[in-house]
């Protein structure tokens, strides 16, 4: 055995992603969000040690990660053996790659902080560049990555699947997409020296084909299906074809999260109350059945939700009631649910024009009502939300923004507990809009600065109740989320009042110059 404890002999492949990603963040899913923050706001200290602490490893392995990471070591290893596939912090990573170590694979949502809402908070904020693209680039510094064969893989890969980027940044390849079946097939390519192309477009897998998790993951996400079916023409989820997992699987995850000692579970999907559906109307009893088996499994505090969508929600509120109902007399002290969920805009016109299936069965003229009604129907059931704004998506009109602000401001009038965060629209790759243009502070209209500075006034109206959420925990943890979130509350409360008379909150009308990245080159 190694000083570290560890086996001398090193796996063939490591898997790792940046340091942001690589973090339970100290309160959660929520605070999660600001792995895409720029630097500047909080000191880098604060920011490392105490906001995004890196996962506790063992032995050089990460206990938790990103599930992304866990999917391909259940992947590979089926191929090659658990103890070649080794899930690994990057301050781990020189400890563990030995010389048998070939690969390294790198997994990542947003490795240069271009989507959706760092890239508005990096051109907003103008303090520095995002954390995620920072670590992104210091993992690649790493003198590890020169010696082995680096290739690139997760939903952001589509950023870096560009031979010239790749040069400069020494990646040897990228793969696109589902990796289930075609990474191990690549990575088997690859030690068997066999040439194969530098960008690789993955398979997509069957429920089936789709493996068990190893090991824990991060907020003990689990994945219960992929897809989504209501065809937004921004989204890339919605690019993927519906499938779920059976019961029985997310059940087998869920409990090889318990096992390591996790006791919040998140079930993933676009939509959680589709669930099992075959279109666009829930199949209650595959739903509740669901939630039943998670529940009962023992040692489980807390199930969240990563994502609902409002008009589920809105035609299914005995759904919604039930689903509640279940986890709060099931789960001992549940109390409340949390989710993201999709606004993007108060635009009737605009919701037929980009995103007609998100309003189904209804027609997109109800989307106003329907989104004042769902909120109140999760909120009657303790089901808190965060939900997303898009500004300046393709063919906007003043009065399009104007109809979003009118929204915001009928949702100040309820009492939700939801936030809303605007976003800017960003044209990802692989989505239907992928050749429109971007949009950016240098864009923005007197009535984009407005719907601004509405939702962050209705936002700083919210966090300091949900903050009194924490209140049951005196500890040392809720103090220092209080003084970080007041801080960044404080930095924002005196731009808010410019932008909701519409008036940009700097004298700046260039966009940040941290929002598009400069590539290091890093082949020297
Ligand atoms: S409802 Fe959400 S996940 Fe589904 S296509 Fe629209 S934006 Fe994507």
């Amino acid at each position: 055995m190694s000083r570290f404890g560890m086996s001398p002999k090193s796996p063939k492949i490591i898997l790792t992603a940046d340091e942001t990603m690589m973090s339970k963040y100290r309160w959660g899913i929520f605070v999660g969000f600001s792995t895409c923050m720029p630097r500047g706001i909080l000191p880098d200290w604060f920011y490392f040690s105490v906001w995004a602490p890196p996962v506790p490893r063992k032995n050089g392995r990460a206990l938790y990660a990103d599930f992304g990471l866990r999917i391909m070591e259940a992947s590979l290893a089926n191929v090659f053996g658990a103890d070649e596939v080794a899930v690994v912090h990057p301050r781990d990573l020189k400890r563990v790659a030995g010389d048998r170590t070939e690969i390294i694979g790198i997994g990542g949502h947003d490795f240069l902080g271009i989507n959706p809402p760092t890239s508005e908070f990096v051109d907003m904020l103008d303090t520095g560049p995002p954390y995620n693209r920072v670590k992104f680039f210091e993992l690649l510094r790493n003198p590890v990555m020169r010696e082995k064969i680096v290739v690139i893989g997760g939903k952001a890969a589509w950023q870096l699947a560009d031979e010239e980027i790749m040069d400069r940044l020494n990646i040897d390849y990228v793969h696109l997409g589902e990796g289930e079946i075609s990474v191990p097939e690549m990575f088997k390519a690859i030690l068997e020296g066999e040439k194969l192309p530098r960008i690789i477009k993955g398979k997509e897998p069957a429920p089936d084909e789709i493996p068990n998790i190893l090991g824990a993951t991060i907020h003990g996400l689990v994945e219960i299906g992929r897809g989504c079916g209501r065809g937004c023409a921004f989204c890339t989820p919605n690019m993927q074809r519906l499938r779920y997992q059976s019961v029985a699987h997310i059940v087998r995850d869920v409990e090889t999260n318990i096992k390591a000692g996790q006791r919040s579970i998140c079930l993933h999907s676009e939509d959680v109350l589709r669930y099992g559906a075959k279109g666009i109307p829930p199949n209650e009893e595959r739903v509740l059945e669901l939630f039943r088996r998670v529940a009962s499994v023992d040692g489980i505090k807390d199930i969240g939700t990563s994502h609902i969508a409002l008009a589920t929600a809105y035609h299914n509120p005995r759904l919604v009631e039930a689903v509640a109902e279940m986890c709060y007399s099931k789960v001992e002290d549940m109390n409340w649910l949390g989710a993201q969920t999709g606004i993007e805009t108060g635009s009737a016109r605009l919701i037929a024009k980009h995103m007609r299936g998100k309003v189904l069965p209804s027609p997109p003229e109800r989307w106003r009502e329907i989104v004042l009604q769902a909120f109140g129907i999760l909120d009657d059931n303790n089901w808190i939300c965060a939900a997303t704004l898009i500004n300046g998506l393709p063919d906007e009109t003043t009065d399009d923004v104007i109809k979003s602000i009118e929204l915001v401001e009928d949702l100040k009038k309820t009492s939700t507990l939801s936030l809303v965060v605007p976003m800017n629209f960003v044209s990802m790759r692989g989505s239907a809009l992928d050749t429109e243009e971007s949009f950016n502070i240098g864009k923005m209209t007197r009535e984009h600065w407005q719907l601004m500075g509405e939702c962050i006034d209705h936002d700083l109206r919210v966090v300091p109740r949900l903050l009194r959420m924490y209140r049951d925990n005196k500890g040392i943890k809720s103090w220092l989320l209080s003084f970080a979130a007041t801080r960044m509350a404080n930095a924002l409360q005196k731009y808010v009042n410019k932008m909701r008379r519409g008036e940009p909150p700097t004298d700046r009308h260039e966009i940040s110059k941290w929002l598009n990245p400069d590539i290091p080159d890093l082949r020297a």
